[in-house]
């Protein structure tokens, strides 16, 4: 089968002539007039129509800048080795305020040598426009298809958590690993750093907490890459397939209650997510979520819910007396989920859980009673969000 990956690219625009340079700045700004409710502003049309989009769907603050949105069809990368100037060159929509009409301006950019077998006309998405620290960027989004197995050996269950980001269990011999937390580490630095910072009322506090921001989610973004390299590492071990107990499901009068809560809204679940099944498929191997409802709650060994957690970290079932690491637990049922083997909640009747033949899991080696496995959601990595405006 064929799995649909999602790359963003950044290219650095640069040499720009004072003709272009005003002309970039102008439909900038024109852009953030627009999406925060000047219905006058002049744009190239096919962005004005984005920026009605964005003002929409977002209702972005008025303190807030918005990447302009690039609209796929009006924009081309070229490679050019015959110019001194640049050998790549980017063909960016703008408004001609001396034509008055849109237009377009070639601009010079720098390409990083790794992503350049990307840049096909086919594969040029919607992609956005970005300033940064005075310099000009476009987030260069391209998707292509990629195959992925259709068999596999084992299943590598992932459950995300708010110690660990995120604990594997291979479903075969429960072999687990905790992985990243690191990401929890550097989040409570970043909070207490914050919280100094509003106590002392430096000067340009707002500017300090944004660089703070930036260099936290960076920080913690290459965590969530190497805790997704890891998990990929052990997949490919046992040729395993990759599953995840899927966050975004879960209620606030859950048992768990405000815990549950907490967990979902300060850890970034989704974001993992979004790497792990991004570096799956481009290795050619499945990722799939399932609903995690329940999953820590219920006793991977024999089903029963009743269990309690008392002792921090373990697990304990009043049933057959199974004594676990709840993280470990935990995972062992979002793969027994995924293949069908969950006692209580058998996929087929797993509510928002629907059989597509194309996802089919087929586990080789194990013996019967397999189910097909849920349709993943799209997670193709996502645009980035506003800036605040300095
Ligand atoms: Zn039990």
């Amino acid at each position: 089968m064929r799995r649909e990956v999602t790359t963003t690219v950044r290219v650095k625009l640069h040499s720009l002539t004072e003709r272009k340079a005003r002309l970039v700045e102008r439909e900038y700004t024109a852009f953030q007039d627009a999406v925060h409710g000047d219905d006058d502003a002049n744009l190239y049309s096919a962005t004005k129509q984005q920026a009605g989009k964005v003002r929409s769907n977002k209702n972005p603050r008025a303190d807030t800048d918005q990447p302009v949105v690039l609209r796929n069809d009006c924009i081309t990368i070229e490679h050019d080795e015959d110019t001194v100037l640049s050998s790549w060159w980017f063909k960016l929509p703008v408004y001609n305020p001396e034509k008055e009409h849109g237009d377009s301006v070639w601009v010079p950019v720098r390409v990083p040598e790794k992503d350049t077998h990307l840049f096909t006309d086919e594969c040029i998405r919607d992609s956005e426009l970005v300033q940064r620290d005075g310099e000009w960027y476009v987030h260069l989004v391209c998707k292509r298809s990629v195959a992925v197995a259709d068999a596999y050996d084992d299943v590598l269950a992932v459950d995300m958590g708010a110690k660990w980001i995120a604990v594997s269990t291979l479903l075969s011999d429960r072999d687990t690993t905790f992985h990243g937390a690191e990401v929890r580490r550097v989040r409570e630095h970043y909070k207490q750093l914050r919280k100094s910072i509003g106590k002392r009322k430096v000067r340009s506090g707002a500017k300090v907490m944004e660089r703070l921001g930036d260099k936290e989610s960076r920080t913690v973004e290459h965590e969530l890459y190497q805790v997704a390299n890891e998990l990929i590492a052990r997949a490919q071990e046992r040729n395993a397939v990759i599953v995840f107990g899927d966050m975004t499901g879960l209620r606030v009068d859950n048992d768990e209650g405000r815990y549950v809560n907490d967990k979902t809204h300060k850890m970034p679940y989704a974001k993992m997510a979004n790497i792990l099944t991004y570096k799956a498929h481009l290795d050619g191997r499945e990722c799939i979520s399932v609903k995690e409802h329940n999953t820590s709650v219920t006793c991977w060994r024999c089903g029963s819910k009743n269990t309690s957690r008392e002792v921090q970290g373990r697990l304990e079932c009043h049933d057959c007396g199974l004594d676990d690491n709840a993280d470990k637990n935990g995972a062992s049922n979002i793969g027994q989920r995924a293949v069908g083997k969950d006692i209580t909640s058998p996929l087929s009747t797993a509510g928002a859980v629907v059989a597509q033949p194309e996802t089919q899991v087929v586990l080789e080696g194990t013996s019967g009673e397999m189910e097909p496995a849920n349709s993943p959601e799209d997670v193709g990595l996502t645009l980035s969000e506003g800036s605040p405006r300095l």
